[in-house]
This record gives C-alpha cells, sequence and structure tokens, in this order.
C-alpha cells in the first residue's frame, strides 16, 4: 500500500499578477484538510521556486518568503500526516527540473497500486527521495513528458497508470493544471479570481479570495487554469463515480459546496433524518464540537428540542485522533473538551457527532458529562458504524481499531456509558447527501471498494 497517508489540501493559481500571496491565503482556508506541512511552488519565468516547512501554513510558509516568490503561476499544498510519515522531506508540491524545463506537482488522496508502480519503477533504475505518492506521479508524469512532450497527454497517461484516489496540482513551468480521478473520490472545484483563475480542494477557498465559483472539476477532468480562462479536458468513456461521503460527513468545512451540495446543509439534513431515525425524549440536543455542531442543528430543529452548546472546546489544543497510543488520545481528548455545567447539570441531553472510530472521544466525553450532572446522556451519530479500513486517504487505517468491529450497538453503548446509542442508517445518509448510493464510496461502512484492493470485496464485480 502507499507510503504516507493523507487526506490533504490543494490549490492552483494561473494571474496577471503574483500568486504566491493569494495561493498561502488560499491554503489557510484549506488548513483543516492538513496541519502536518504546507508549501507553495511558483514559476517565476525560468525557474520553479518553492518555500516549504512543517506546522500550518503561517509557520511553513512565512508571509515574507512567500512574498519573495515572484510569479503568475503555482500551486500549492496543505498535509494531513499520521505519525509514522511526518517531516518536511515529505511536504509538498514536490517539483523536479527535467529536460523540457520544471514540473511541480501536490496530492491529496491515495494511490492504491503505490507499491506496485513504485517497485516497477525502481527495478528500472529510477530512484525516489521520498515515500510519497506525489513524487510518483511526479515521476510518471515526468518519464510521459519525456516521450511526448504534450504536457496534457502526459497527465492523461499517467492517470492511465494509477488506481485510487487523487486530486491534483500539478504546475509545468508556467502551466497549471488540476486533475481529478476517474472516480471522483475527494472534491476540486474551479473559480474566477481577480486577474486570473483558480482550483481548490473546496470552494471556500474562492470565497476567500473574494472569487467566483465556475464549476467542479469532474472525475477524470484534466483542467488547465490561465490567466483569461481555463481548458478543460473530459475523460473519454463512461466510468463510475464513487465520491467519499466522508468529505460531508466531517472532512470538509461546513460552508464549502462539493459536487453542488453545501457541507452545512447535508450535515443539517443528517441531523433531521438522525432525529426521524433515533428519536429521544431528552431536554436538549448538544454538538461535540466542532464538526457535530451542523448534524446537531438539524436534529434539534426536526425534533422540536431546544439546541445548547454545553462543550467549550480549546481550540488551540492540537489533534487528539492521531496520537500514537491510546492513554495519550484519552487525555489529550479529556483536556479538549470541557462542560458548561449550568447547561449540562440535571438534563437529559442528546449529543450528536460526526462518527465514531475506536469510540475514545464518546468514552471521555460522556463520562465528563455524567460528572457535570447530566441525568441521562443519548448519543447520536452521523455516519453509519464504521467497519473497514479507508484505502483513499481518510485516516482509517485497520479493522482492529474500530469499535464497531469489537462490540454491537449495545456493546458499544455499554462501552460508552450512553443511556442510549443511535447510528444513522446507510439510505439516511444516503438520503441526506442527496446523491445516488451507487455514485458514493461508502466502503468505510460497507466494505465495498470501488477499486481491486487485495483482499477486499470489489464493489464492481
Ligand atoms: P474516536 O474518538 O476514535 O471514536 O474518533 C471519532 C472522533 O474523531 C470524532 O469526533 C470525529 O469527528 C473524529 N474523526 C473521525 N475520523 C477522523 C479522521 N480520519 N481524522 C481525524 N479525526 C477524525
Amino acid at each position: 500500500m502507499a507510503g504516507p497517508k493523507h487526506s490533504c489540501g490543494v490549490v492552483g493559481i494561473s494571474a496577471g499578477s503574483g500568486v504566491a500571496h493569494p495561493l498561502r491565503t488560499a491554503l489557510m482556508i484549506l488548513q483543516h484538510r492538513g496541519q502536518e506541512s504546507a508549501g507553495i511552488s511558483v514559476f517565476d519565468g525560468n525557474w520553479i521556486e518553492s518555500v516549504r516547512g512543517d506546522g500550518l501554513v503561517e509557520a511553513a510558509i512565512p508571509a515574507d518568503r512567500a512574498e519573495s516568490l515572484k510569479g503568475t503561476a503555482g500551486i500549492g499544498h496543505v498535509r494531513y500526516a499520521t505519525t509514522g510519515s511526518k517531516g518536511v522531506i515529505n511536504a509538498q508540491p514536490i517539483t523536479v527540473k527535467i529536460a523540457s524545463g520544471m514540473l511541480s506537482v501536490a496530492h491529496n488522496g491515495d494511490i492504491t497500486n503505490f507499491s506496485v508502480l513504485r517497485d516497477e519503477y525502481m527495478r528500472e533504475g529510477r530512484t525516489f527521495l521520498t515515500d510519497s505518492d506525489s513524487e510518483l506521479i511526479l515521476k510518471l508524469i515526468s518519464k510521459h513528458l519525456s516521450e511526448d512532450p504534450d504536457i496534457v497527454k502526459a497527465i492523461r497517461a499517467a492517470m492511465g497508470e494509477l488506481d485510487g484516489a487523487y486530486s491534483l496540482a500539478v504546475l509545468y513551468n508556467g502551466r497549471v493544471f488540476a486533475a481529478r480521478d476517474p472516480f471522483g473520490f475527494h472534491p476540486i472545484c474551479l473559480g474566477k479570481v481577480e486577474g486570473g483563475h483558480m482550483f481548490a480542494s473546496e470552494s471556500t477557498a474562492i470565497d476567500a479570495l473574494k472569487g467566483e465559483f465556475i464549476r467542479d472539476i469532474q472525475p477524470g477532468e484534466i483542467c488547465e487554469i490561465t490567466r483569461d480562462g481555463y481548458v478543460i479536458h473530459a475523460m473519454e468513456g463512461a466510468h463510475p463515480h464513487s465520491r467519499c461521503m466522508f468529505e460531508w460527513v466531517y472532512f470538509a468545512r461546513p460552508d464549502s459546496v462539493i459536487d453542488g451540495r453545501e457541507v452545512y446543509e447535508v450535515r443539517k439534513r443528517i441531523g433531521m433524518v438522525l432525529a426521524r431515525e433515533c428519536p429521544a425524549d431528552v431536554d436538549l440536543v448538544m454538538p461535540i464540537p466542532d464538526s457535530g455542531r451542523a448534524h446537531a442543528i438539524g436534529y434539534a430543529l426536526a425534533a422540536g428540542i431546544p439546541y445548547e452548546e454545553g462543550f467549550m472546546k480549546n481550540r488551540f489544543a492540537g489533534r487528539t485522533f492521531i496520537l500514537p497510543e491510546q492513554k495519550l488520545r484519552e487525555a489529550a481528548v479529556s483536556t479538549k473538551m470541557i462542560p458548561i455545567r449550568s447547561t449540562v447539570s440535571g438534563k437529559r441531553i442528546i449529543i450528536i457527532d460526526d462518527s465514531i472510530v475506536r469510540g475514545t472521544t464518546l468514552k471521555i466525553l460522556v463520562s465528563m458529562l455524567r460528572d457535570a450532572g447530566a441525568k441521562e446522556v443519548h448519543v447520536r451519530i452521523g455516519s453509519p458504524p464504521i467497519i473497514a479500513p479507508c484505502y483513499y486517504g481518510v485516516d482509517m487505517k485497520t479493522r482492529d481499531q474500530f469499535i464497531a468491529n469489537h462490540y454491537s450497538i449495545e456493546g458499544i453503548r455499554e462501552q460508552i456509558g450512553a443511556d442510549s446509542l443511535g447510528y444513522i442508517s446507510l439510505g439516511g445518509l444516503v438520503e441526506a447527501i442527496g446523491m445516488p448510493a451507487d455514485e458514493l464510496c461508502l466502503a468505510c461502512t460497507n466494505g465495498k471498494y470501488p477499486t481491486c484492493i487485495k483482499g477486499e470485496e470489489y464493489r464492481f464485480s
């Protein structure tokens, strides 16, 4: 399987004036998609210069260093890494000098045939500096470019070799391209900005640059943006789609619109469906901030139960999910979220979160609510039980880590200490997203994978 697993964020801009600053701003808006490293690459008319570093965008790409990159075409990346894959060496974009100029690539997703392709290339004598899928993609494109100087054909040929999930940003000399895998796992969309055009993993990045959303880049498309316009190169023939449901449920910003569906609206609808499918007689509905907020608003509206903010989240706390040990994760969750006593004391409460993976978060929060005097604590979840690993870029990797593979729903309820537990049904989730089930990737909830993964069930056979 691939090296570092990541669901990241990408951006590209081609404009009449300097792009380094707007690239940096767009990456700040995509920060939730990755906090481990960030980088930008800009073509200065002759050479591609990059600034890349560890940490949040503000630190990884210092404003003065961004200012020093002069050029009107560039791409950028924020990276979500798991514990084993940190280090600035894996930061993106990755850039190389090739016979016809310079090439830089950044990528969001996971390439499922990474090891096979990389081994093949290494046997041919090619070398790799990093463990990342993006370097493999870069090498594939540059190999095809050495055979035919047409960059669109080279990207298309590379796409023909790649399996899995990829939303790509490619900078070839002064030309800027986006590409989305034929299944369309992760989002990427196109917009017009002052003096030019851009693409980004999420539409909010276009809003932040006061741009105008044009359209989603469709599965299988390659899109070249220029200062004056854009050119779409669609793929030939029909191909099944498999959009990641977790983008709407958890990963994307609520204010982004993905493939025509606003994330906030979808989450609210999830809450409404949950209220219908899993009602409870309680005094108030509370979110687990931040990801459960819109789900909880939907639930409260549909059930006619008051909505309250009963947890304060420490907004400066780091990510608990990727900590390497259970003890560390538990300690981190218990200081990240503190209940507001006056809101919860003596109340019958429903708390709503987007998902349960290991069960760490809810086990601790339910017990905190009881300590703060809650009379009853009911839990509702905006996705069906997560039971199967994601091979396409979401950090959920082993079957063993999922609590739903060890306990029944009643068993999970007991483990987290709730008075009742209800998950949205798969049908309810599909209804809330508003797209046919066969257009979505639901593999983490049903184990049916849209691409061939050794040892897993293939959905399309
Ligand atoms: P857990 O505490 O292990 O049950 O994980 C569930 C919590 O982590 C929920 O609050 C989710 O919002 C969040 N979460 C779910 N999946 C991920 C992910 N892939 N990366 C980071 N956080 C996640």
